[in-house]
């Protein structure tokens, strides 16, 4: 017997969020049609744009110069990636304040388990209602949230009732819920997969429910078991906080060119210092290291050496990309990067998210570095 209980899952999704940002710096953009990303006449697209720009068609990932087009009057604004960046970050240090269960998906979403939550609320509702009220706080800006008990609900839900939305989707709501969607709402229907449906005669979900598995799978393979599955209310994905770790590397553009190994090789020496002090940190021991050069004439080469042994000795390592290194200089060019990065990671064991070779940081970190 399944003991386990039922799940509480919250999907955040900020409205607008970078057009938003704009329209609270700036106050003479309130209330207009505001497009962030590319100007009219580039080949950029459309990052966000203001719900005031909404009833002209204009939509994310549209090409500018249709956006203006269609809304000559809106105003185009470049965008400040590392200003959303910022509000991002405070954004997600909210949710870690509810839980440790975040998983970001962009700068301004995430999904959150608060089946057990910081706040001791056992209301999924409740913990929702504080986060927006939060964010707000912090930011004076507005989220949408989902609440449902998984994944696949809380996303729809979030989307539902947009901007300042807070849509719950209990298990006893849901069968219902999921009947009246329209078939492009469902998780995985991209404009081609919706044609296909439509061509089926499924419009909705109460459509859907009437395919059988095996039938669904024979037309969308794997995919036709999220359909069925999702259909029914079913969707068994974790909230994942982590992400696998393929690498780790530091790199640097030089202040100016040189190519003596004496003047190379302090600066890799500095970079595998910095790589190190974090993978040792997190109890990371390494089998693979390569060192990358940039030419004066941006040429790259990548020089890798892989060890016997994994190891976190800085001497080791240091030998190896030595050894490139020497080379490198011998080919007597001026170099303008250097970088180190390693690889083939072995964890010393579960402490600090090491498990057995699979290395794993957070998303979060991860949104935070790129
Ligand atoms: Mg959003």
């Amino acid at each position: 017997m399944d003991t386990s209980p039922i799940r509480k899952i919250i999907h955040i999704d900020m409205d607008a969020f970078y057009a938003s940002i704009e329209q609270r710096d700036r106050p003479e953009l309130r209330g207009k049609p505001v497009v962030v990303g590319g100007s009219p006449h580039s080949r950029g697209v459309v990052a966000t744009c203001s719900y005031e720009a909404r009833p002209f068609g204009i939509h994310s990932a549209m090409a500018s110069h249709e956006a203006y087009k269609r809304c000559p009057q809106a105003v185009f604004v470049r965008g400040n990636m590392q200003k959303y960046r910022e509000v991002s970050k405070g954004i997600m240090d909210i949710f870690y304040e509810i839980t440790d269960l975040v998983e970001p998906l962009s700068l301004d979403e995430a999904y959150l388990d608060v089946t057990e939550n910081k706040l001791g609320y056992p209301s999924a509702t409740y913990v929702a209602r504080e986060i927006k009220k939060r964010i707000k706080e912090k930011t004076g800006l507005n989220a949408s949230a989902g609440v449902s008990y998984n994944k696949f609900l809380a996303k729809i839900a979030s989307d539902y009732d947009k901007p300042d939305g807070l849509t719950v989707v209990t298990p006893e709501k849901a069968p219902a819920f999921i009947r009246e969607l329209p078939i492009g709402d469902f998780r995985g229907v991209g404009k081609s997969t919706k044609e296909k449906f439509l061509e089926m005669g499924v419009h909705t979900g109460s459509d859907l429910l009437s395919w059988s598995e095996e039938d669904l799978v024979r037309i969308f393979h794997k995919r036709g078991h999220t359909f069925y599955n999702n259909s029914r209310g079913i969707d068994e994905r974790e909230v994942n906080p982590y992400r696998e770790r393929k690498s780790m590397g530091r790199e640097t553009t030089l202040p100016h060119n040189i190519s003596e190994y004496e003047d190379m090789l302090p600066i890799v020496k500095d970079l595998l210092q910095q790589v190190l002090s974090r993978l040792q940190a997190d109890r990371i021991r390494v089998k693979c290291v390569v060192l990358k050069v940039k030419f004066y004439d941006f040429k790259q080469i990548t020089r890798r050496t892989t060890l016997d042994d994994p190891t976190d000795d800085q001497e080791v390592l240091l030998a190896a990309l030595g050894e490139q290194l020497e080379h490198i200089a011998s080919l007597g060019r001026e170099v303008r990067l250097l970088g180190v990065t390693t690889s083939d990671f072995h964890g010393a064991g579960d402490a600090a998210g090491g498990r057995g070779k699979v290395y794993k940081t957070t998303r979060y970190e991860q949104l935070r570095l790129f």
